[in-house]
C-alpha cells in the first residue's frame, strides 16, 4: 500500500480563478439574489455548486437573464457580441474575465485590424475560444492539432497565431511548429498562461517518481484534462476525478507513491480528504514536490470598487 505521497506545487487555484470567484463571492454578499453568471464562473462542480446554493443562476443564453439583471462574466470571457447583446438588455456587469484571457482578446482584435489571417489554437466550442472567436470571427480559423494545420487552405494574408491560454505545452509546440513551417512568416504569440505551464511542470514532475498519478479537477477544466495527459504521458498511470468520491481503492493495488495535484479552478480543500485517507491507508510521508513559486495577483474588475457591486 501506499507509504509517500507527492504533493504537486504550485497547484490549484490560479490567480484569475481567485479574482472570477471573489467578484461573484462579493457581488452574492452585496446583493440580493438571484445574481446571473455568463457561463460557469469557473469550470469546477463544486464551486459552481456552492455558488447556486447561494443563489447564482449560471446561463448559457443572455436571452435566460431578465434585463436590467446584474450578471458577472465568467473567467474565460466573451465575446464582443455577448458584451453589445449586454448592452442592449441593460444588464448590470461585472467582467470577471482573467486578464490573460483579455490579453489574447486585444491580440487578436488588433491582429485582424493589421489585416491578418488568425489561427487560434485551442479546443472547439471551449468557452474561452468561442469568446475569443467572436473577435474576428470572419477572419480566424481554429486548430487543434498538426494535422488541422495541415488542412488548411493557402493563405492569401499574412498569419497571426494566439492560443488558448490552457493547453499542453508540448502539444502545442507540435501544432506552431505546423504552423511555422506551413506559413514560415507566421507571427506566432503563444498564450498558454503561467498557471497552465506552471501546473504541468510539476504534475510531469511527481509523476516521474509516483505509481499513480491523481488530479483532481472537472471533465469540463481544460487545464485539469491536460494535467491528466501529462501525467499519463509520462507512463506512470493517471486519472482525473472531482473529488475523493470518484476514486477506486483497486487504484492503489501495488501503488507505494503516490501523486496529488489539482487544477487550476479546484479549491485546496478538495484534496484534504484525500490526503487524509491516503494517511488512513499507510502514508506516513507527505512531500511537496515545488518546482515554481507563484506571486501573480489581479486587481479586482471596474464596477467590484466598494459600495458599487
Ligand atoms: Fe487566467 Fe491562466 Fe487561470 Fe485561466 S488558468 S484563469 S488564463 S491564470
Amino acid at each position: 500500500m501506499p507509504h509517500t505521497l507527492l504533493l504537486a506545487e504550485p497547484r490549484g487555484f490560479c490567480a484569475g480563478v481567485v479574482r472570477a470567484i471573489d467578484v461573484l463571492d462579493a457581488v452574492l454578499d452585496r446583493e440580493p439574489a438571484p445574481v446571473y453568471a455568463f457561463h460557469e464562473i469557473v469550470h469546477n462542480r463544486h464551486v459552481v455548486d456552492g455558488f447556486r446554493q447561494r443563489g447564482a443562476i449560471f446561463v448559457d443564453s443572455l436571452e435566460e437573464v431578465p434585463e436590467g439583471s446584474r450578471i458577472v462574466f465568467s473567467a474565460h470571457g466573451v465575446s464582443p457580441a455577448v458584451v453589445e447583446e449586454a448592452e442592449r438588455r441593460q444588464l448590470r456587469v461585472i467582467d470577471a474575465t482573467c486578464p490573460l484571457v483579455t490579453k489574447v482578446h486585444l491580440e487578436t482584435r488588433k491582429a485582424a485590424r493589421d489585416g491578418f489571417e488568425i489561427l487560434l489554437v485551442g479546443h472547439r466550442g471551449h468557452d474561452e475560444v468561442v469568446g475569443t472567436l467572436g473577435e474576428a470571427p470572419e477572419r480566424t480559423s481554429i486548430v487543434d492539432s498538426a494535422e488541422d494545420v495541415r488542412a488548411l487552405s493557402e493563405r492569401t494574408k499574412p498569419v497571426f497565431v494566439v492560443t488558448q491560454t490552457t493547453l499542453s505545452v508540448d502539444d502545442t509546440a507540435g501544432v506552431i511548429d505546423a504552423i511555422r513551417s506551413r506559413y514560415p512568416e507566421a507571427q506566432v504569440r503563444n498564450d498558454i498562461c503561467y498557471a497552465t505551464t506552471n501546473r504541468q511542470l510539476a504534475v510531469r514532475t511527481i509523476a516521474e517518481r509516483s505509481d499513480l498519478v491523481l488530479v483532481v479537477g472537472s471533465i469540463n477544466s481544460s487545464n485539469s484534462v491536460r494535467l491528466q495527459q501529462v501525467a499519463a504521458s509520462t507512463g506512470t498511470p493517471a486519472y482525473r476525478i472531482d473529488g475523493i468520491e470518484e476514486i477506486d481503492p483497486a487504484w492503489y493495488d501495488g501503488v507505494e507513491v503516490v501523486g496529488l495535484t489539482a487544477g487550476a479552478s479546484v479549491p485546496d480543500e478538495l484534496l484534504d480528504p484525500i490526503i487524509e485517507d491516503l494517511k488512513r491507508r499507510g502514508v506516513t510521508r507527505v512531500e511537496p514536490v515545488v518546482v515554481a513559486e507563484e506571486t501573480v495577483v489581479f486587481q479586482p474588475p471596474s464596477g467590484l470598487d466598494p459600495g458599487r457591486a
